[in-house]
């Protein structure tokens, strides 16, 4: 007697063994076995969809700018969530923007509405979902300061909305991050009264400090709440500055940085991480706790 077989059929648009380093600020990444960019929340759907009919795991990525792939790359489903879905609207006191759309159109579009408060981003190269999910900031400030809305896609995927957030953001955590939730789409107030640099001059003083010539995911460890200095004022102690693995090194700007300065693996990356952490440890009693995310 014939068997019936039946197999979940893949959509068209998720592409099977896509190399990740084109889609990390580090250039480093092996294979997802599948991915895709979503231009629409039931293309996304589908793609999840997929996932849980046939038991893969799934992770979500924006521009992959605090990501650190392994060499290995990733078993299972990389969802990109970026320039097919980055349209926004403005209504005069609000901004809406959909997760995909680069951070810096924040500041672009308030200053067009004679506003700096988003100035701040500039620089910083992530998407609004990556910013949201990560409360990305600078300058004393973060997203969560002026986000009014999230729209997001639940672990049931529904799509909701959350407002009343401030009191959930902590530095660099957000209630969106880890949590099988996706954020579509984000909703901000143009605050007039917060008046911010300019965003030339904010990108000038950040590559008066910051390296931006070779590719990086920004600051590896963030700064530990009860340490009287910096993280990067104790790798700098450490003498971190120009220590190398293969062709991963930090930045002799910046120690905070770490630079794929050619072919440089996330191998490379992750013992330079671990010596960085050893010596901090040894000299300072400090756990330095990476900002970045190793998938
Ligand atoms: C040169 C340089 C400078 C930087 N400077 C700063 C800085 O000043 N301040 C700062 O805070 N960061 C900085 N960063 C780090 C990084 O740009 C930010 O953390 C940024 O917000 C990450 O956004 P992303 O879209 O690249 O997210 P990704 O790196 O792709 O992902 C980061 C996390 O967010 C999650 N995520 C992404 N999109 C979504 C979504 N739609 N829904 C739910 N979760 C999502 C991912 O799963 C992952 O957990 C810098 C990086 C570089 C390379």
């Amino acid at each position: 007697m014939p068997t019936s077989i039946t197999r979940t059929t893949r959509p068209s648009f998720l592409q099977q063994d896509v190399y990740l380093n084109k889609y990390t600020t580090w250039n480093i990444g092996g294979p997802a076995r599948y991915f895709c960019e979503p231009g629409s929340i039931s293309e996304l759907q589908r793609g999840l969809d997929f996932a849980d009919e046939t038991g893969l795991n799934w992770r979500v990525i924006g521009n992959g700018s605090n990501l650190l792939i392994s060499d290995g790359g990733f078993d299972g489903l990389v969802v990109r969530i970026g320039p097919k879905f980055a349209d926004h609207v403005v209504d005069g006191q609000t901004l809406d923007v959909q997760s995909g759309a680069p951070l810096y159109k924040l500041a672009d579009v308030a200053n067009d509405y004679r506003c700096s408060c988003f100035n701040f981003v500039t620089g910083i190269p992530g998407t609004i979902g990556g910013a949201v999910a990560m409360n990305a900031g600078a300058f004393e400030y973060e997203v969560s300061d002026f986000l009014t809305k999230v729209v997001y896609l639940s672990e049931g995927g529904e799509v909701n909305e959350r407002d009343s957030l401030k009191d959930f953001f902590e530095y660099r955590r957000s209630p969106f991050l880890y949590n099988g939730e996706i954020v579509l789409g984000a909703e901000f107030r143009l605050d007039r009264s917060s008046e911010q640099p300019s965003m030339s001059e904010i990108l000038s003083t950040r590559r008066s400090k910051m390296p931006y010539s070779l590719p990086s995911a920004g600051s590896v460890f963030k700064n530990p709440s009860h340490a009287d200095k910096t993280a990067g004022e104790m790798l700098d102690l450490v003498g971190a500055k120009g220590m190398r693995v293969g062709d991963a090194v930090v930045s002799h700007q910046h120690a905070n940085f770490i630079l794929n300065d050619g072919q440089a693996t996330a191998q490379n990356v992750q013992n330079l991480i671990d010596i960085l952490q050893e010596r901090v440890y040894k000299e300072f009693g400090v756990t330095l706790v990476t900002e970045i995310e190793v998938i």
